[in-house]
């Protein structure tokens, strides 16, 4: 298993490809959205390099492809949740 990788899914709710979390469900190991906690089916599960990644809109500790001004969470893009004003 090569550790540059990361587990992605399209996922129903959020509708956009996202990373996926490993979670134990009736004793299997599942991956839900990080986003939504949707469960995903193993075959809807694919690897997608750092690159991959970062034009999905998130942000990678230690991976910096980009200029600094370009990172973060503008335009809500990594999908996190701001606290509402
Ligand atoms: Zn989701």
């Amino acid at each position: 298993m090569d550790l540059s990788t990361f587990r992605t899914a399209p996922c129903p709710h959020c509708d956009r490809p996202v990373l996926t979390a490993r979670d134990l469900v009736d004793e299997d190991l599942r991956d839900r959205c990080v986003h939504c906690d949707h469960l995903f089916d193993p075959e809807e599960i694919s690897w997608a390099a750092p690159d991959e990644v970062l034009a999905m809109g998130y942000f990678i500790e230690g991976f910096d492809s980009q200029p600094s001004s370009e990172r973060g969470c503008k335009g809500g893009t990594c999908g996190v949740r701001q606290p509402a004003n």
